[in-house]
């Protein structure tokens, strides 16, 4: 991307900057796209995993973002069929909440009127004794019924991979671990940026017609390093997630809350032998590159969830990890007076005295839009600077995401396992990979060892660790171990007595030295204690 001028650089490989990379190469546009670490490594690998219409933003009154993140929803589940899934919610009621049963009633109505009654299904009310039947573990104590409702989830990480792969499909440029450290103005105007390889240190100028900041929580930052006056878009609030052992937690289906502690609405989500708990919502002043659970943000998740799952008897000890982001989202003016929870999620585009476009706000549902409007953006600027005539939006709620191209996920688990796979490896391996699935058995007919278990017990294969290197851009071990396998979430101690063995392989792969091996498995160990760095403070807090 260096070599030659590009239409568009887009600075940030989150959800945004690769929805962004993927219209605007569609729409013909040279197109690069860099990231200062891994894609998704930022806070499009740290969300509640939900692609919803959001049913708590009706207490906002927000029901235009509803609408939207309802159809965006279904566009969703239709261009990535294996990685947004289908989930069924259920919402209590008791006696002396904070939202009363008749208001949880007319919510759900409008929820499914606002999806224009094409959701997933359609809500249901259950009685008592139903709501405990689906879900015994909750709380029987003043339960007086509950509302089953649907939304969806989604792998996050995969999910904006993916993303980013189908723009490089599309002839979009893209790097992972390029940082923009400053902007090119030739003319006064922005003309592309000094991008540092973070991996070598070697510098490079991408030179670009339009630039556009998507970097989430960093744009302010970004927007600083062209003019250091410029005034902050931004309010910070960060969110954590705790994820514990399904068992232990007892939720069969996924679990909306509001907490005892406070009020605020909550989820309990399923994820394979795992329940996450989230999410916390409080502003935050720290750098997005510090950001991580704390003490207290446990405590608070596991007492909400304890009051719900009684005998669940949650402790600190149970937690298998933690992840915490930072939400980008559009202050308004009214500084913290509003509570974080109540804080739009609408976005905006902001052009910069420089001519520097910067998208803020949003969430991981509606990325499709919000990438369409800072494109259509991008093309105005385009078209004034050269003339050209405007390029048709492209179709981007119809192309499949790679993966994506059929919904008979039940016809890609047959086909796998009609080449030897078993069947629970074969279902694992078409919710991660969808139709690529074969692609990850080519491998395994390659070199048959590589159909082993990376872990004994768990159905993460040594072919993806291959793949994620040859065909995903796996470059640091904390690319596979954490945004391709989620190992780093899933497997009782993080994967760090399985890190030695895949740096081994990628050292291979990548031809990395024995100090650069050594310098993955410190970072990924350094990555795993932040995670962990809650217990300490739990300690100190819960001490009599
Ligand atoms: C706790 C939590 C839960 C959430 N849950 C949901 C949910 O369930 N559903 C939903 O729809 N939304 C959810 N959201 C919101 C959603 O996750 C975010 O809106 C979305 O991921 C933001 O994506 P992004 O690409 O804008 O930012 P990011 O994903 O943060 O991407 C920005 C990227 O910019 C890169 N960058 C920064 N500076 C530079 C630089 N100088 N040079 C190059 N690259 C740079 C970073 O490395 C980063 O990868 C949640 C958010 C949080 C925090």
């Amino acid at each position: 991307m260096a070599a030659d001028p590009v239409d568009v650089l887009v600075v940030g490989g989150g959800i945004t900057g690769a929805g962004i990379a993927r219209d605007a190469a569609l729409r013909g546009f040279r197109t690069a796209v860099v990231d200062k670490g891994d894609f998704a490594s930022g806070t499009s690998s740290h969300s509640s995993r939900l692609i919803h219409g959001g049913l708590r933003y009706l207490e906002q009154y927000e029901f235009r973002l509803v609408r939207e993140a309802s159809r965006e929803r279904r566009v969703l589940l239709s261009m990535a069929p294996h990685l947004v899934r289908p989930l069924s919610f259920v919402l209590p009621s008791y006696r002396g909440a904070r939202v009363p049963a008749w208001r949880l009633r007319s919510g759900l109505w409008l929820y499914d009127l606002l999806a224009g009654f094409r959701n997933v299904g359609r809500h249901r009310w259950l009685g008592r004794k139903a709501t405990l039947r689906l879900e015994p573990g909750l709380r029987d104590k003043d339960l007086r019924g509950a509302a089953l409702y649907f939304d969806a989830q989604t792998d996050d990480a995969r999910l904006t991979l993916a993303t980013m792969r189908a723009a490089a499909h599309a002839g979009a440029l893209v790097a992972s671990y390029a940082d923009v450290t400053a902007f090119l103005k030739p003319d006064g105007r922005v003309r592309g940026a000094v991008v540092r390889d973070v991996l070598t240190g070697h510098e490079s100028a991408v030179r670009a017609l339009v630039v556009v900041n998507a970097t989430g929580p960093w744009v302010d930052a970004l927007r600083r390093l062209e003019d250091p006056g410029a005034n902050p878009l931004l309010r910070l609030t960060k969110g954590v997630h705790v994820a514990v052992p399904r068992q232990r937690m007892g939720n069969v289906r996924a679990i909306t809350l509001t907490s005892p502690l406070d009020g605020r609405v909550m989820f309990v989500l399923p994820w394979g032998d795992l329940s996450y708990i989230g999410t916390t919502d409080t502003d935050e002043d720290a750098s997005p590159d510090d950001v991580r659970a704390t003490g207290e943000d446990v405590i608070y998740l596991l007492r909400s969830a304890n009051w719900f799952f009684p005998t669940a008897r949650l402790s600190p000890r149970d937690v298998v990890a933690t992840w915490a982001g930072l939400r980008p989202l559009l202050s308004t003016g009214e500084g913290r007076d509003v509570a974080p929870s109540d804080a739009s999620r609408e976005h905006r585009v902001v052009e910069s005295a420089g001519g520097l476009l910067t998208i803020a706000g949003g969430k991981l549902t509606t990325y499709r839009l919000m990438a369409r409007d800072a494109v259509d953006r991008v093309a105005i600027s385009l078209r004034a600077l050269d003339g050209r005539p405007r390029a048709a939006r492209p179709p981007t709620d119809r192309l499949p995401l790679p993966g994506g191209e059929t919904a008979d996920l039940d016809g890609l688990v047959k086909a796998a396992t009609e080449r030897g796979a078993r069947e629970s490896t074969a279902r694992y391996l078409v919710g991660a990979y969808g139709s690529e699935a074969a692609a990850v058995l080519n491998i395994v007919e390659r070199d048959r060892a590589l159909g082993q278990a990376i872990v004994a017990g768990r159905p993460e294969l040594w072919a993806e660790v291959t793949h994620a290197v040859e065909r995903e851009m796996a470059l640091r071990l904390s690319d596979v171990l954490i945004r391709r396998l989620h190992l780093f979430y899933a497997s009782r101690d993080q994967a760090a007595s399985a890190a030695g063995v895949v740096a081994d392989r990628m050292a291979a792969a990548l031809e990395w030295d024995a100090p650069r091996r050594a310098a993955e498995l410190a970072d990924y160990g350094e990555q795993v204690e932040r995670s962990r760095a809650f217990a300490g403070e739990v300690a100190r807090l819960t001490k009599p």
